[in-house]
């Protein structure tokens, strides 16, 4: 009250003596006023911010001043102006106080979420992790002891995490001295924030190093090591980057354990501010750690990038360079490029659509496949040409043999033995077919297959037809079940009518004499499904996902001993499925029989 008296009177002319004194307004009109002014300051600020009102309540004020003045001299009226000053100043104080306060609680709750987000460590893996870091250092020093220190609430160095390296002989009777004269070290470490150092023989027989446990300009504790040798100078770069990495694993471990709050009081709190450093800390913390994959990859050999959605680099690996520095004269050298959008999922897909993945960016792979192109041209240069070789001979072995069944001359028992050459000749290059056009289709590019529209029914019939002698033999019925208006596929017709054949040819192989083997051709919501069933010896389920693979076969008791069998018919169907972009599943019981089919998209 005594303020506002003697501001008042400075802002009115004030009345001679004897004069009528100053007309004030009514109590209850005053008031109103003040509250108008006041509540209008603050509206004010909270509308245009504090920045910009300045100005509008400086000159507000001025003329406020002015008009005072004014009408005390010649109107004899006081406009109550100190008070109506005082209290719009307050409001807008009180509104600008508020402000920043509903921003510092949305801060804090960001800040919360975001240092939880980020793996703050559960209370056994800090410990553990701790450990393990005094166990990585007993391994590469030679420690007697060491010893984590952490600064409680009062700024006190405690224990947390011990490690010695023999049994605990050293626990005597000046113990407690002695670690007073250490954690004093420690002190001294965190202080000055460099590595103390006490020489053997200061304290005791040992030389004793402490380490400040820092990240980011903010210590929040020591570690403590007891050498046996003298501590070697050059270790001082490694000791500091552990006592980084402790002093991360510390902190996310007391933000763990500190809750941060948003609300009005914590918003004036010196130590609330202090966890939100803390907890700004923790992030910076994870930041750093972040950074590590990066440097993982400067290792690599293959060349690694990565680049934002707008197509910047972000990072690019050495490898990578070097790769991309392909003017370099005299480089023979076959680079894979592989580029892929790296996303991340968000969701938990409790919805049923699994949860949506966001973008995040470009993952950019460069490798090196010279030498693998290399041994695969190799690997198929000798196969075509082992190939091509063994094919001639065994023709004319085959040639001849079958010529000299013909001659009468020569006794029926050595004609059944050139019987005998001229089918196991044929067998042979029946393999070596088999196994060229397997190699030939993993060579070749999907738009080689000439394709046309096939109904897939008909193939089922004409396949049938020609295998009917095949079954025959061996007393197996085939039998066909299509039903239903099947339409076309585009497919290679020749390719899918030796796939069919191979897959009967094995129906009929895996099958004991007078069963059935049932061909059908149906049609699915896409695609139009070939299904080949027997009721034959079916594939053990270990072996199921590898029948596919080139040179595969089940051994099986029963099995014939002549069956001509060289694991690369599957090899030969699954490589033509999939030149044509289709699909292809097996189901199979032992003893019960099997069931392969293949799946083409329809037309
Ligand atoms: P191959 O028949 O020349 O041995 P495949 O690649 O055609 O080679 O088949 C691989 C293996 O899968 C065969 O050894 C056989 O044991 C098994 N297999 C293939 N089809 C059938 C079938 N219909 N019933 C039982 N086993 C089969």
């Amino acid at each position: 009250m005594g303020l506002i008296d003697s501001l008042q009177s400075a802002f009115v002319v004030q009345v001679a003596r004897g004069e009528a004194p100053l007309l004030s307004p009514q109590p209850w009109l005053g008031l109103l006023l003040i509250v108008a002014i006041s509540a209008s300051a603050g509206f004010f600020v909270s509308r245009a911010g504090a920045r910009r009102s300045f100005v509008v309540l400086g000159l507000g004020f001025l003329a406020m001043c002015g008009a005072s003045l004014v009408t005390s001299k010649y109107f004899k009226v006081d406009i109550l102006f100190a008070p109506m000053a005082l209290g719009a100043l307050g409001a807008t104080f009180v509104v600008q106080l508020y402000r920043l306060w509903l921003i510092d609680s949305v801060l804090t709750n960001h800040l919360a979420e975001t240092a939880a987000r980020t793996d703050t460590l559960e209370a056994s893996e800090a410990q553990a992790r701790l450990m393990s870091g005094l166990k990585l250092l007993q391994t590469i020093l030679p420690l007697e002891e060491s010893v984590v220190c952490q600064q409680n609430e009062s700024g006190q160095l405690v224990p947390c995490a011990r490690l010695r390296a023999g049994p605990s002989g050293s626990l005597d009777t000046n113990r407690n001295a002695l670690w007073r004269k250490l954690i004093q070290v420690c002190d001294r470490a965190v202080e000055t924030g460099e590595i103390a150092r006490v020489r053997a023989g200061e304290i005791d027989e040992l030389e004793s190093v402490a380490i400040p446990l820092r990240h980011e300009q903010r210590t929040v504790g020591a570690l403590l090591l007891r050498l046996r040798e003298d501590f070697d100078q050059s270790d001082r770069g490694l000791l500091s980057a552990v006592g980084g990495q402790l002093a991360r694993n510390l902190q996310r471990e007391d933000a763990r354990k500190k809750k941060l709050d948003g609300n009005l009081p914590a918003f004036i709190s010196a130590r609330s501010s202090g966890r939100r450093l803390e907890a700004f800390d923790v992030i910076s913390g994870v930041l750093t750690e972040h950074r590590f994959g990066a440097q993982v990859l400067a290792e690599a050999s293959d060349g690694y990038a990565i680049a934002y959605l707008d197509g910047t680099l972000a990072y690019v690996n050495p490898a990578m360079l070097w790769a991309a520095r392909m003017n370099d004269a005299g480089r023979d050298q076959i680079l894979e490029l592989r580029i892929a959008l790296a996303t991340e999922r968000n969701g938990n897909g409790a919805n049923g659509n699994g949860g949506s993945s966001d973008p995040l960016c470009f993952a950019i792979r460069v490798c090196d496949v010279t030498r693998m192109k290399q041994f695969e041209q190799l690997k198929s240069d000798m196969i075509s040409l082992m190939s091509h070789e063994l094919r001639t001979p065994l023709t004319s072995i085959n040639g001849f043999a079958e010529l000299l069944t013909l001659d009468e001359k020569i006794p029926e028992e050595s004609r059944e033995f050139l019987q005998i050459i001229s089918n196991e000749s044929q067998r042979m290059s029946r393999m070596i077919d088999t196994f060229l056009s397997v190699t030939q289709l993993e060579r070749a590019d999907k738009k080689e297959v000439s394709k046309i529209a096939l109904r897939l029914d008909e193939t089922v019939r004409e396949t049938i037809a020609t295998m009917q002698s095949v079954a025959k033999k061996k007393r197996i019925r085939l039998v066909e079940q299509t039903n239903g208006q099947i339409p076309p596929v585009a497919a290679d017709k020749s390719l899918i009518t030796q796939a069919l054949t191979r897959l009967l040819d094995n129906a009929i192989k895996y099958s004991p004499e007078r069963t059935a083997v049932t061909v059908s051709a149906v049609l699915e919501a896409d695609a139009v499904r070939v299904i080949v069933e027997d009721r034959g010896y079916g594939v053990p389920a270990q072996s199921l996902d590898r029948i596919w693979e080139k040179f595969y076969r089940v051994a099986r008791d029963g099995q014939e001993k002549d069956e001509e069998s060289t694991g690369l018919g599957l090899a030969f169907v699954r490589e033509v499925i999939e030149q044509h972009g289709g699909t292809l599943a097996v189901e199979s019981e032992v003893g019960r029989g099997s069931k392969f089919s293949f799946a083409l998209p329809r037309l």
